[in-house]
C-alpha cells in the first residue's frame, strides 16, 4: 500500500499526492465506509489514505481513510440529513481581516471563530492593510486586537503595500494546510501572491468558478501554493461558518466565555438572563468584552441564518 493525500476530489475521482510528490489518480474501494458519519463523499481533499496500484493500469485503488483530526462540513441540502465534507485534516483557518476599506465587523469574526472552534481548527486573525491604520483607526485596531488576543487567538497585522510581516505571514503558512477567509477586497489575493508569485489564482474564484455549470459533480481541491504548504479554497469553504450548533451549547465556542461559566449560579444557565450569571457579571466588569457579548447574544437568537457568519 502507498500513502498519500487527497488534494483533488473530482466526482469520484481523486487526485493522491505521495509523499514523493508523484500524483495517482484512484478510485475508492467499492464497500469503503467512514464510520459514524453520515456523509454522501466518503473522501475528501486533506484525506490521508492508503491506496494499491490497479493491475494494468495507471490508476489506484483508495483502501483505507486514516482518522482525520478535524473536517469541515455542509448539509448536503437544506433540508437533508446528509452532510458534505468539504475538506480535512486542516490545520488552521486565516481570517483575513480590516478596520477600513473594508472594515470587518467583530460578529463577522466571532461567526467565524465560533466555527473554528466548533470543527477544532486553530484560527489565526490577519489584519491586513495596517498601512491605513492611522490615528482612531490604529485605535480601533488595538482595541479589536487586544480582545481576540486577550482570549488566546493569535494575530499579525500586514501590509502588502508596504511588505510589511509578509514573511512572518508566509512562516504562517509553511507546511501547513490552510484554509483562507474574510470579506472580498481585505487583501487575500494580494497576501498570497506576495508570499507565492508564481500561485497566479485569485482567491474566491476559483470556488465561484468551480460552481458553475458543477452541479451534479461534486469538486474540491487545495493548492500548493510554495513548498509542502496549501491553501483550500473550494465550492463551500465559503460558507465555513455555517454551523449547527445546539443553542445550548453555543458558549462552549467562546473559549472565554465557557472559561467564566463554571462560576454561574445555575448549571444550565444560557448567560443570556439568569440571576446569578457570572458570564453577565464579567461583561459588566469588563472582563469579556461587549462586543463579544454581544455576538454571543445575536447568534443565540439568530433563527434564520443558523449561524451563518456573511
Ligand atoms: P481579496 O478580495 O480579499 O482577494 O482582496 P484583494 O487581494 O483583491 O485586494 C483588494 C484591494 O486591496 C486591491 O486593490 C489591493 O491592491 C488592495 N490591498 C491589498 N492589500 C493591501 C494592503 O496591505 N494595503 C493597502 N493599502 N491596500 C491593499
Ligand atoms: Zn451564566
Amino acid at each position: 500500500m502507498t500513502e498519500g493525500i487527497v488534494i483533488k476530489a473530482v466526482g469520484n475521482l481523486y487526485t493522491v499526492r505521495t509523499v514523493n510528490k508523484e500524483l495517482v489518480n484512484c478510485f475508492i474501494k467499492g464497500n469503503l465506509r467512514i464510520k459514524g458519519l453520515k456523509s454522501t463523499n466518503p473522501v475528501t481533499v486533506g484525506d490521508k489514505v492508503y491506496f494499491k496500484m490497479k493491475e494494468n493500469s495507471d490508476k489506484g485503488q483508495i483502501i483505507k481513510v486514516a482518522d482525520r483530526k478535524n473536517y469541515v462540513i455542509r448539509k448536503s441540502t437544506n433540508l437533508s440529513k446528509q452532510y458534505h465534507i468539504i475538506a480535512a485534516n486542516v490545520d488552521q483557518a486565516i481570517l483575513v481581516v480590516s478596520v477600513t476599506e473594508p472594515e470587518t465587523p467583530t460578529e463577522f469574526i466571532d461567526r467565524y471563530l465560533v466555527a473554528c472552534e466548533a470543527y477544532r481548527i486553530p484560527a489565526i486573525i490577519i489584519f491586513n492593510k495596517f498601512d491605513l491604520y492611522k490615528n482612531e483607526l490604529l485605535n480601533l485596531y488595538q482595541h479589536i486586537r487586544n480582545i481576540y488576543e486577550s482570549i488566546g487567538y493569535k494575530c499579525l497585522e500586514t501590509s502588502v503595500t508596504e511588505n510589511f510581516h509578509i514573511a512572518d505571514f508566509r512562516n504562517l503558512l509553511s507546511n501547513k494546510i490552510s484554509v483562507l477567509n474574510g470579506y472580498s477586497g481585505v487583501g487575500k489575493s494580494s497576501l498570497i501572491k506576495a508570499i507565492a508569485p508564481d500561485f497566479d489564482i485569485k482567491i474566491g474564484e476559483i470556488s465561484d468558478y468551480h460552481k458553475m455549470g458543477m452541479h451534479t459533480t461534486s469538486y474540491s481541491e487545495m493548492y500548493e501554493i510554495f513548498e509542502n504548504s496549501f491553501i483550500i479554497d473550494t465550492p463551500g469553504i465559503k460558507g465555513f461558518g455555517l454551523v449547527d450548533i445546539e443553542k445550548n451549547e453555543l458558549f462552549h465556542f467562546f473559549p472565554e466565555i465557557f472559561k467564566l461559566s463554571t462560576n454561574c449560579k445555575y448549571y444550565n444557565c444560557t448567560h443570556v438572563h439568569e440571576p446569578g450569571c457570572a458570564v453577565i457579571e464579567a461583561v459588566r466588569n469588563h472582563e469579556i468584552a461587549l462586543s463579544r457579548y454581544n455576538s454571543y447574544i445575536n447568534i443565540y437568537f439568530d433563527e434564520n441564518e443558523k449561524y451563518r457568519y456573511s
